[in-house]
């Protein structure tokens, strides 16, 4: 049964983190109380195809009658409309088993991705019948979570990879996985230090008179962009130090709060920011 649940640890973020990369997005009623229970660690993404071109959200949130629903957490249309269903667990995987998982363990592990995809065969060619907005949607959804995690694309693996033996599972089909997972390491630019950069929320204790957005001037804003760029070289590197909080300064605040495990991405730094980064308070 569906069940309310506010665990820090399900991807409550998935809406917001899908947004900012720039994809269609629905948020399907009531997908924040949705689930199987709560998640264990998420560690990476498994995708799936539908087995029908015209499967629709809706019956990923309902399931069937032999399987319940959440059977994912993302539904990808066709058109490359992306459907959060669910943040809780979903019955996606089954058993199986793969290097990063525990065995038969990955519905707790992983965020399921169904592509509403008839999969064609399992020996077709990459992407036979896989329209670019879904494809694209697809590349996009991944890489997004993985960046989320700051992890790589090795995160993200297929069905078939996990219970091909287990199942016979050949989802998605018409996807090589290798050629997936490259696309999508290219969406997601570079993870310098996959183990350090996600982080839980820490309290706001003396932060919380921060709030700091486009506009904003002063020599507080200046600090901000100093330790953009010295603390994180590898996307505000090119900050400059003026003490305007102009759009690269936003652009690089939405990259922290995108790479931090709890934070809204909305480029504003409140509280909850100013705390994550450890930002130093000007007088
Ligand atoms: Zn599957």
């Amino acid at each position: 049964m569906p069940q309310t649940r506010r665990w820090v640890g399900d991807p409550v973020w998935l809406a917001d983190v899908l947004r900012a990369e720039g994809v269609r997005l629905v948020e399907y009623p009531g997908w924040r109380d949705r689930g199987h229970g709560d998640f264990k660690d998420i560690r990476g993404v498994m995708v799936h195809h539908t087995g029908s071109d015209n499967a629709s959200a809706a019956s990923i949130a309902r399931g069937r009658p032999d399987l319940p629903g959440p059977l994912s957490q993302l539904h990808i249309a066709r058109d490359g409309t992306i459907t959060v269903v669910a943040v809780g667990v979903a019955w996606h995987a089954g058993v199986g088993m793969y290097p990063w998982l525990p065995t038969n363990m990955a519905n707790w592990h992983t965020i399921g991705i169904e592509c509403a995809n008839s999969g064609t065969s399992p020996t077709a060619p990459h992407r036979t019948h896989w329209p670019d907005a879904q494809y694209d949607a697809l590349v996009r959804s991944c890489a997004a979570i993985n960046r989320r995690l700051a992890q790589n694309s090795s995160r993200t693996i297929g069905h078939k990879e996990y219970a091909g033996r287990a199942q016979g599972k050949w989802d998605p089909g018409a996807i090589d996985m290798d050629i997936l997972r490259s696309d999508i390491q290219a969406a997601i630019g570079t993870i310098p230090d996959p183990a350090a950069t996600p982080r839980p929320p820490v309290p706001v204790g003396k932060y919380a008179e921060v709030l700091l957005f486009r506009g904003v001037e002063g020599p507080q804003v200046a600090q901000l962009q100093r330790q953009l760029r010295d603390e994180y070289p590898y996307y505000a590197g090119d900050l400059v130090i003026d003490g305007v909080f102009g759009p690269q300064t936003e652009a690089a605040v939405r990259e922290f709060q995108r790479r931090t495990r709890g934070l809204k991405v909305d480029g504003v730094v409140g509280p909850a920011t100013a705390a994550a980064m450890n930002l130093r308070l000007v007088s």
